[in-house]
């Protein structure tokens, strides 16, 4: 039976070869709009990936792991000298041995903790919008999503909303600040109220921090570190953002041991281990001095502002992210259905693409108003799209 998947535009005949566990997803909205975006020529700022290469000294450690004979599978919890690199850059103590897992990504260490913790029933709460692999791996696994919205325009944690979802069958709550797609960094309040109700009914929390090294405006709280809660977190970081090497899909999981064993149970049987000079060479990137990284976020600083007054004066409606690459703009005044029928129009007429964010959202219509675009390219690359956007109406 040929079946159209949501958000996209590809037809497969799913019934044909597909495990029921995956019929009902497409291909992904990042791979989909990075396809569309090669059909038209376009300037991609759709799926986060930088368009400037990765710093001199982070390609010269793995060109030097690969000479040293790094070339062999590593320790599958992840090669030592980057568990202890890793450790070292928490804002808590962890054992690098005991409590490091380092994964292919972190989008492989979101399916190790759901595959290795949830049982099928299990409630899980995922805060809308989310990054699309949350509700993949919840789906697999069997758990039932429990959906609370972000509602627009500020995009603020609703107490009340945020209450009613947690209960007594709640095993997990996802949470991911600073925050894709919206560009928000929870406040302390935001985090303490998540804290005190995983506390009322013991639930583990997943804390995605893969942008945590770009705040932009404000401070970014580990939910970890607050009280009790080092005991019941799961914190999630990644090196590709931080040092412009996505495609080297090094992440890792940092959570006690209880946690740890059952996420090294599912890591091993998924990659075993992540790619082992690009794991050393990590390790050297992590012992970067403090520069490198006031340098990175004052450069992202640049990018967003030139962005965001762009989007502005060709007449979207933005807030300014205070965190991540990414800003979530509002279409409306152009006039248009949904997200989609804008993205399209945009990959055709103005040869600039981004996400369509009703792709992140499972319950609420509210992402349909919205674009999202990625500021992680050059600056020229981002007047050129201010410049082509001039062309919208
Ligand atoms: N996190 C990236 C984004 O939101 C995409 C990651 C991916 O394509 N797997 O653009």
């Amino acid at each position: 039976m040929l079946k159209k998947l949501s958000a996209t535009f590809i037809y497969y005949d799913a019934a044909m070869t597909t495990a029921k566990r995956l019929e009902h997803f497409g291909e992904t909205v990042f791979a989909t709009w990075s396809r569309i975006a090669v059909e038209n020529n376009a300037i991609n700022l759709g799926q986060g990936f930088p368009d400037f290469d990765a710093p001199e000294f982070v390609k010269e450690a793995a060109i030097q792991a690969i000479r040293d004979g790094e070339n062999q599978y590593s320790r599958s919890a992840g090669h030592p000298l980057l568990a202890h690199a890793i450790a070292d850059t928490f804002e808590f103590p962890v054992d690098a041995m005991e409590e490091v897992t380092v994964s292919c990504g972190s989008t492989e260490s979101i399916a190790n903790v759901i595959f290795g913790i949830v049982n099928p029933g299990d409630e899980v709460i995922v805060i809308e919008p989310f990054y699309d692999s949350y509700l993949a791996c919840l789906s697999m696994a069997e758990a039932t999503p429990k959906i609370v919205t972000l509602h627009s325009p500020d995009f603020t944690l609703n107490e009340a909303e945020l209450r009613a979802a947690f209960s007594n069958k709640t095993k997990m709550i996802i949470v991911n600040s600073p925050h894709n797609p919206t560009g928000r960094v929870f406040t302390h309040e935001e985090l303490s109220l998540i804290a005190e109700l995983a506390i009322k009914y013991d639930v583990i929390v997943l804390s995605d921090e893969v942008y945590d090294k770009l705040v932009l405006t404000g401070t970014h709280t580990p939910i970890a570190t607050l009280p009790e809660m080092y005991e019941r977190t799961i914190t999630l970081r990644s090196l590709g953002k931080v040092f412009s090497v996505t495609g080297w899909k090094i992440g890792w999981a940092v959570a006690p041991p209880k946690f740890t064993t059952a996420i090294r149970c599912s890591h091993q049987f998924t990659t075993f281990c992540a790619a082992t000079p690009l794991q050393v060479a990590a390790a050297t990137a992590l012992r970067a001095p403090d520069s490198y990284f006031i340098d990175y976020a004052n450069e992202y600083r640049k990018r967003r502002d030139t962005l965001v007054d762009g989007l502005r004066s060709v007449g979207f409606q933005v807030h300014s992210p205070e965190g991540t690459y990414f800003v979530l703009a509002d279409h409306s005044p152009f006039g248009f259905d949904d997200d989609i029928s804008f993205c399209l129009h945009l990959a055709k007429k103005c040869r600039v693409v981004g996400i369509p964010p009703s792709a992140f959202y499972h319950q609420s219509k509210e992402g349909a108003s919205f674009i999202r675009f990625a500021f992680c390219k050059g600056l020229e690359t981002l007047k050129m799209a201010v410049e082509r956007l001039q062309a919208i109406g």
